[in-house]
């Protein structure tokens, strides 16, 4: 039963820098959380309201997904997508898609218009194209690149490539109980041409059923290495754990093996987790209480 409560979050990436000032995206931030707060008291489905979250954040190029993407060693930007509905277990992803302003549109395409999960580089490309999402014309000009890192150059960091700040996700319980999570990106700075990360890995950096909802951020290599995003719904569904402590656990096991990141995690009850094992998480979030909290760390 449905107790007509409800609750997301949402987060603009791990890897945030102290002693930046994320003022402007802390406010965008919440300005998102009360748009997306809006639409579930006036009954918004989950997947609807996650969906369009991630296109707000996206579009607005302070983060390194969609208009604000970083590019790859190479220069092209490759980008990478997917979404869950918890309800119905169907699912959509995208990856190293090039040209088109919103990769989370195009993951929604093909969760909805083909029978597959994930489509991926020409493919990808030639599908966005079929279905009419908007494209990007010249892409020197379109992205920004903008927040990646705060000179533009990224420090050094392990071989799998510098943490940039602003992978994007949400994570929403509606009021009649159904999850959903969202997660776009243009993944690691400098990454090499064709890598995939964990955003569009289903169960990596984004997974819903009835029990969890979670999208995450950080070096995807051990995200998809320790499958953080079902590990946690698989924890509270089949271990008992309370969200909290699901997502402190996963969060752990990426820090165990040496990853940096971060996530965000809404269970069915609309209890939500926020836990990052890294510098900060650009980080938003409606709570049950109607409360709502925007920070960098
Ligand atoms: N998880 C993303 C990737 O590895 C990067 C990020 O979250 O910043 O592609």
């Amino acid at each position: 039963m449905s107790n007509k409560r409800f609750s997301l979050a949402l987060h603009g990436g791990a890897g945030a820098k102290r002693g930046h000032d994320y003022a402007v995206e802390i406010a965008h931030m919440r300005g998102l959380v009360e748009a997306a707060r809006d639409r579930l008291a006036a009954g918004a489905d989950a997947l609807d309201v996650a969906v369009q979250t991630v296109v707000g954040l996206e579009a607005s190029g302070l983060y390194i997904a969609g208009k604000g993407a970083s590019p790859n060693a190479e220069g092209e930007y490759e980008l990478d997508a997917s979404l869950m509905c918890g309800s119905t277990l169907r699912a959509g992803s995208v990856a190293a898609l090039q040209g088109f302003k919103s990769p989370i549109l195009a993951a929604r395409a093909v969760m909805e218009q083909t029978p597959h999960v994930m489509l991926a580089g020409q493919g990808a490309i030639d599908f966005a194209r079929d279905q009419g999402l908007e494209a990007v014309e010249d892409p020197a000009s379109w992205f920004t690149h903008a927040g990646a890192f705060e000179d533009n150059h990224p420090p050094e960091s392990s071989p799998l490539g510098a943490l940039p700040v602003g992978t994007v996700g949400c994570v929403v319980r509606d009021a009649e109980g159904r999850l959903a999570a969202a997660t776009s990106t243009a993944g690691v700075f400098g990454k090499r041409p064709g890598r995939v990360g964990d955003s569009p890995i289903i169960g990596a950096g984004a997974w819903a059923d009835g029990h969890a909802a979670v999208s995450c951020t950080g070096q995807g290599e051990y995200f998809i290495r320790t499958a953080v995003a079902a590990q946690i719904a698989h924890r509270v569904r089949f271990g008992g754990e309370s969200l909290e402590t699901a997502a402190r656990a996963a969060i752990q096991s990426v820090a165990d093996l040496g990853g940096h990141g971060g996530l965000i995690a809404a269970d069915r009850e609309g209890n939500i987790a926020m836990p990052f094992a890294s510098s900060g998480l650009k980080r938003a979030a409606l709570l049950l209480d109607g409360s709502i909290v925007s920070e960098a760390f």
